[in-house]
């Protein structure tokens, strides 16, 4: 185990759009914790691979590309900013095309070694709240705290529609929420680092809470194993 100096290593797990990011990022905040969201470095290798018209199926390019893709995270208060070779794609990636690409990519061994190596450097000294699909299961099998956070796949949809459109993203509720049916299944079934719930994560389903109800009921939680 390592020697955490800064706080509790906080893992949240979950399907796409049960809005992991939006609680992971209050929870980071009101502890003064770091939010590391590992999803966006898979949609930066995504978006990579895309530029370099590599094929995500092919393991030997795509470990060629990791190789030469430097993925970079800086931390602004509230906001991660991920850069690619140096470039910065943080705005561009969050495209529902850059999900299905970050899935894609994320079955390949080459993309997820690398990746972990990053995210562990990245929690390593504790004080993060960490969210994905394998925190809890691989990246920090030994976090403090763990949880997996889930809704209705309708929600969930609805969700993610909601908030693509506020971004001025014209889209259709009925095909986000089929793509997120997909990728969920993708992520789950896959035989690396599998969607799925560790024994020992919190359960919360979000569904019918609000995101306040959400965050207090996490925090008690944190509260519970770090009572500073
Ligand atoms: O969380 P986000 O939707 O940005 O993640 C994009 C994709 O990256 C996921 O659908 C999943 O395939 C992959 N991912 C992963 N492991 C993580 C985080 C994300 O495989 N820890």
């Amino acid at each position: 185990m390592h020697k955490r100096k800064k706080g509790l290593v906080i893992a949240i797990d979950g399907p796409s759009g049960a809005g992991k990011s939006t609680i992971a990022r209050l929870l980071a905040r009101r502890l003064g914790y770091t939010y590391i969201d590992t999803g966006a470095m898979y949609r930066a290798i995504g978006w990579n691979a895309k530029q370099e018209g590599v094929d995500p199926s092919d393991e030997p390019a795509l470990q060629r590309l990791c190789s030469r893709t430097d993925v970079t995270i800086r931390h602004d208060p509230g906001l991660q900013r991920v850069l690619v070779n140096g470039r910065e794609v943080t705005g561009e990636i969050r495209t529902p095309e850059m999900g299905m690409l970050a899935s894609a990519v994320s079955r390949s061994p080459a993309v997820r070694a690398r990746l972990l190596t990053l995210q562990r450097g990245l929690g390593a000294s504790g004080g993060v709240v960490m969210d994905g699909r394998d925190i809890g299961t691989v990246v920090f099998p030994g976090a403090d705290v763990k949880f997996y956070l889930d809704a209705s796949a309708e929600e969930r949809g609805r969700r993610r529609w909601q908030e693509l459109k506020e971004k001025g993203m014209d889209v259709d509720q009925a095909v986000i929420t089929e793509e997120i049916r997909t990728r969920d299944l993708q992520d789950s079934s896959r035989a690396l680092a599998p969607l799925k719930r560790a024994p020992d994560a919190c359960y919360v389903d979000s569904s019918a809470m609000t995101i306040e109800e959400v965050v207090a009921a996490m925090l008690s939680v944190c509260a519970e194993k770090d009572p500073r």
